[in-house]
């Protein structure tokens, strides 16, 4: 695992306050966060970063969204459709 990165820091829209890529990049029961490449790409190539850390299933986990989270999503969308 490359840590070279480990002590960047940046901000955290979900947070509020500013996180070092560390943090980032094991937030996730040692994943990293869904949203890394939304935030980090502008200050390293975290695209590679990705690709040569992490195996083809754990990138998977890492950008599919949770079953649960679809289902509130779509629980949403029904909500909003017996609104109308
Ligand atoms: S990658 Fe996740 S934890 Fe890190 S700054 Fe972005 S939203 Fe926050």
């Amino acid at each position: 695992m490359e840590e070279s990165f480990d002590d960047k820091t940046g901000y955290c829209r979900s947070l509020g306050h500013y996180v070092p890529f560390q943090y980032c990049r094991t937030v996730n029961s040692g994943l990293p966060c869904s949203k890394i490449k939304d935030c980090w790409f502008e200050k390293l190539d975290i695209e590679r970063f990705i690709g040569e850390n992490y195996s083809k299933s754990e990138i998977e986990q890492i950008f599919t969204p949770r079953p649960e989270k679809i289902s509130t999503l779509i629980d949403l969308i029904n909500k909003a459709k017996d609104n109308k």
